[in-house]
Parts: structure tokens; sequence; C-alpha cells
């Protein structure tokens, strides 16, 4: 099967290359929104809470338009940002991170799990030649599996979800049925799982153990290409098998 690399995010399939034409899924919510940044294709999320602030998930604004753009989404649309949440430390994922701590004194919140992703993150940079911040100082870790963090009117469960690098987590809202899901499942894709601490059946167990027990019309918003559900990757997803069991095909 011939792939097409991305960097750090997921191998996507010959056949599946046509998903990126997918028209973008209306989200159930409009509070969730969606920037593409980077050489890496990141998506960079922003949860407005419903109250004037917002949190930031993945801050991957890599240069001075993107950031200009983000700030300027957040200014013309009066909000606050009060939390930058990571899913997980590599580098296509943090690039923004040293800009949100200066610009907005918020230092990044990750899971105690990943700190050897995020500690290699600055030398991933050099290996690829890719321009980067140092990274800033990290803040309160996140909370282990189950726990809450509360961004205004959502309550996003934390689950953890190794395979693609070994802190990987999950943001699960159950009112609102939507996952911010970072590079563990895409749409019709997995994350990659060669890179230091990836593992392939430890990734296609976090998926049928923390995400395919979610119902089917909870939302995925990953961290590269288009969104989906849980009840289409269940059904269609070629990496992930139909049952669940964690057979990677
Ligand atoms: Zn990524
Ligand atoms: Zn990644």
């Amino acid at each position: 099967m011939i792939a097409i690399e991305n960097i750090l995010g997921n191998i996507v399939p010959e056949e599946c290359i046509y998903l990126e034409i997918t028209p973008i899924m209306q989200k159930k919510i409009n509070e969730l929104h969606t920037f593409t940044f980077n050489a890496f294709s990141e998506q960079t999320y922003l949860l407005d809470h419903g109250n004037g602030e917002a949190t930031v998930f993945d801050p991957g604004m890599s240069n001075v338009a993107e950031r200009e753009y983000f700030d300027s989404f957040l200014a013309d649309n009066g909000l606050t940002l009060v939390g930058c949440l990571l899913t997980h430390a590599h580098l296509d994922h943090v690039m923004g991170a040293n800009w949100i701590a200066s610009k907005y004194g918020l230092l990044p919140r990750l899971h105690p799990s990943d700190v050897p992703t995020w500690d290699m993150a600055e030398k991933s940079a050099q290996l690829y030649g890719i321009p980067m911040d140092p990274l800033p100082s990290r803040g309160e870790d996140l909370g282990d599996q189950g726990s809450i963090v509360e961004c205004g009117k959502f309550n996003l469960e934390i689950r953890l979800a190794p395979g693609h690098c070994i802190g990987h987590v999950v943001f699960v809202c159950h009112e609102h049925e939507f996952v911010i899901g970072g590079d563990v499942l895409f749409n019709g894709s997995i994350g990659r799982t060669d890179l230091p601490g990836g593992n392939a059946s430890t990734l296609a167990h976090s998926i049928t153990e923390q995400l395919y027990t979610l119902p089917d019309s909870f939302e995925v918003h990953p961290g590269h290409g288009p969104s989906t559900t849980v009840g289409k990757e269940k059904a269609f997803n070629p990496y992930v098998n139909s049952e669940g069991t964690g057979m990677i095909q």
C-alpha cells in the first residue's frame, strides 16, 4: 500500500486521499473553532466557553500570520483566552505554546505521562529543520483518567489514549457529544505508531476502549484532517476492525 506520510500525524493510505475533499462535517456545537496551522497542517482548536472566555487546544500557530489570525479571531469574537491544553506534545501541536505563554500568560497543560514526548519536541524540530520557539514552562499537570476539566459550560473528561505517543489524552464532552481527539483516530485513518513511544497494538486498544465505547453519534475532531463520528469510524475505518477487538488490519 502506498502511503503519504504526514510527518507527525497520520499515514494516509492512497485510497483515503479523497477524504480530504469531503466537506467538513457540520459540528454539533458552534463554540468549537478549528484552525489549520503550520507545515504539518495541524489542527488547533478553540473552545468558546460561552461566557466570553475560551480555551485553546494544541496551539500549533507557527508564524506571524497564523498568530495574528488567531489573535484577531479572539478579538473579533470578544473572547479572553483562559486556558491552554494539550492532547500530546509532538512538535506540530506545541509550536505556538511559547507564543501563547508570552502573549496570554498561559502555560500549556499536559498529561505527565507525555513528558518524554515534550522533552523531545525541540530536538525533533531540529531534526526536521523546522524553526521552533523554545518550549515554555508547563502549567499544572492534566489530571488522570476520568478527571474533568471545566471549560465554562463544557465539562471535558480526560481519557488516556496512548499508542501514537506515550502519554496522549483525548478530551470527551459527554453532554455535547464531541471529542477533541488529537492524533489517535482520524477520518479513515489512525495516528502513526512508528515514532518514539508509539505502539500499534496499544493504539488499537486505546481506540476500542476509549473512543469506540462512546455512542456512535459522538463527533471526533482530530489533530489532522476532517472530523468524523465514532459510528462512522467503527463501521468504515480500515485500521481497527468493526468488532472493536483492536485488530489493526
Ligand atoms: Zn499531529
Ligand atoms: Zn502527534
